[in-house]
């Protein structure tokens, strides 16, 4: 699924793109800001990715940061979220960062 975003198959709300990632609006957002960073590469999850193409990964964190500053979250914190495995909630097993903000953050996650 997240390859067809990539390839333009499917369409999304791209909010960033780079050489190697590609940001855009999660389509059931959780917050009032919820942007998924993806690499072009598919890996089925961050640790995978991590482990293959270290500098994607590396990648990955920078546009969070730069996600993060375009929708004025810095000041008032945001989350980053790599959901891993089934148990813990993933759904699309290709390499995703949810970056979430613009509410409060409950800690322990649910
Ligand atoms: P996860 O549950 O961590 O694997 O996250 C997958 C996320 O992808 C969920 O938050 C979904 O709402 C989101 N999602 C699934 N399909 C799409 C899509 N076509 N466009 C945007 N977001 C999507």
């Amino acid at each position: 699924m997240f390859c067809k975003i990539v390839s333009g198959d499917v369409p999304a709300t791209i909010v960033r793109e780079t050489e190697t990632t590609v940001a855009f609006r999660d389509i059931n957002p959780q917050a009032p800001t919820h942007v998924l960073v993806i690499p072009r590469l598919h890996h089925p999850d961050a640790a995978s990715l991590a482990a293959a193409a270290p500098e994607v990964a590396a990648d990955i964190l920078r546009e969070a940061g730069n996600v993060a500053a375009d929708e004025k979250l810095v000041e008032t914190g945001y989350r980053v979220v790599f959901n891993t495995g089934s148990g813990a909630g993933q759904t699309v097993f290709h390499a995703h960062a949810h970056i979430l903000g613009g509410r409060g953050m409950q800690w322990p996650p649910g």
